[in-house]
């Protein structure tokens, strides 16, 4: 038993804990004070020159709490139960996913370097890496779905800025047509072009498939980022964000966390260590749901195309790459219905048990129209290179049973 290594599912509800310090409490309370009392002055001193970044923390050395802008016990067992889902040494917990998103950027990225990211992206990512980055001089560079890797590296060597790629962002699978990017593929990417004095890091954000069924730090990626909003909270009840990597890497996030001043507050942290407990049974369930919503429509004769994980062609490159990083098809799906944006509201308002909202992972199934909703933001044209058309649905799985789901689903189509 010695080495027996428990798996995350069966530490979500005490690694991290002590209830000797809590009077004994099996759950770990809502730790509500911004601030801690040292013991010394002395122990003050060594706590800021660590959460400062003045000197690396020693190995026997336990970090004290300061004030909860720094470090909450409800915060740091939240991310060391986290960090285990993606085998991370370490993980930070924002206030939101675009806070993690945001963070994970600007603490890797220098005026003058160069971004290489993924189309499309998160609607609130895309416009902070288009119009915020740039404001502070970073370059940036965008690359479709269905760009092989080579012709990626010729586009960036195109642009003369090679030698100051910094960053490759991705979002992986693509919201929300389930597009996949080649993670390992870009990995290699960063390593070609890292020199001795400047690393390329890889940013993963991994909401659609993590942490269950897609850990890009497996791949070689620096930073897998999270909107913890989305499965990870899994109710519909918060907002918040984490990153997950090494220990050098979140440490210095957290650094720039801590002058950004974005970290969750403890109840945020304290719901979401109650959503772990029932992480895996969840995302489970909606995957096995998504199964069966996804062949139901896949035969309907209102339902042009399926965009689901669990449908790639044999030997296409999509399944090539789905077969290198994923784990499971996932609960997200879209499809196009027969028709234009009428149709699809038509579908939309006739929804009884699904609920019209944006949002994904929660335990209620949600539908939305992206090209009107979610991608409402796109450019015209990218929005057609990339497939979101008047006629895309977008449905995220929740737990209900997949029959009454398909016979609300079967209902709103007839109304087509
Ligand atoms: C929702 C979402 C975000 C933004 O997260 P917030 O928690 O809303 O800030 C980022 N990326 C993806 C893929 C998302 O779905």
């Amino acid at each position: 038993m010695e080495n027996w290594k428990f798996k995350p599912e069966s530490l979500m509800m005490s690694y991290g804990y002590k209830p000797e310090l809590s009077e004994g409490a099996v759950k770990c309370p809502i730790f509500q004070t911004s601030t801690f009392v040292f013991q010394k002055a002395e122990d003050g001193k060594a706590f800021f020159e660590v959460a400062y970044g003045i000197r690396e923390k020693e190995e026997s050395e336990e970090m004290g709490l300061i004030y909860s802008r720094l470090n909450n016990p409800d915060l740091e067992i939240l991310e060391n139960r986290l960090s285990l889902w993606d085998n991370a040494d370490d993980c930070a917990v924002f206030e939101s996913g675009m806070s993690a998103i945001s963070t994970a950027l600007m603490e890797f990225l220098n005026p003058g370097d160069l971004l290489l990211f993924s189309n499309p992206v998160y609607g609130g990512t895309d416009h902070f890496i288009k119009h915020v980055l740039t404001k502070f001089g970073v370059e940036v560079m965008g690359f479709n779905p269905g760009q092989s890797m080579e012709e990626i590296e010729q586009m960036l060597i195109e642009t003369g800025k090679a030698d100051k790629l910094a960053y490759i962002y991705l979002e992986t699978p693509a919201n929300p047509t389930n597009d996949l990017v080649d993670i390992k593929g870009c990995v290699d990417l960063a390593k070609k072009y890292t020199t001795e004095d400047k690393k390329v890091y890889v940013g993963v954000d991994n909401t659609y498939l993590g942490p269950l069924w897609q850990n890009p730090l497996e791949l070689g990626a620096d930073i897998v980022i999270y909107s913890a909003t989305k499965y990870i909270g899994g109710h519909s009840d918060l907002i918040a964000g984490a990153c997950s990597g090494s220990s050098e890497v979140i440490g210095r996030i957290k650094v720039l966390r801590t002058f950004l001043g974005n970290m969750a507050s403890p109840y945020t942290g304290w719901l979401l260590m109650r959503s772990l407990e029932t992480l895996k049974v969840r995302m489970e369930r909606q995957g096995d749901t998504a199964k069966h919503v996804a062949a139901y429509l896949n035969n309907h004769p209102k339902v042009e195309k399926v965009y689901y994980l669990g449908d790639l062609e044999e030997g296409s490159e999509q399944k090539r790459i789905y077969d290198q990083q994923c784990k499971s098809p996932g609960a997200m799906l879209s499809f196009d219905v027969v028709g234009g944006e009428a149709e699809a509201f038509r579908f939309l308002n006739a929804l009884k048990l699904v609920k019209l909202a944006v949002s994904l992972g929660s335990t209620e199934s949600l539908a939305q129209h992206p090209a009107t909703m979610t991608h409402a933001g796109v450019e015209p044209e990218l929005k057609a290179t990339l497939g979101i058309t008047d006629k895309l649905v977008r449905l995220s799985v929740g737990v209900e049973h997949h029959e009454d789901l398909i016979h609300d689903i079967t209902q709103a189509l007839e109304q087509i």
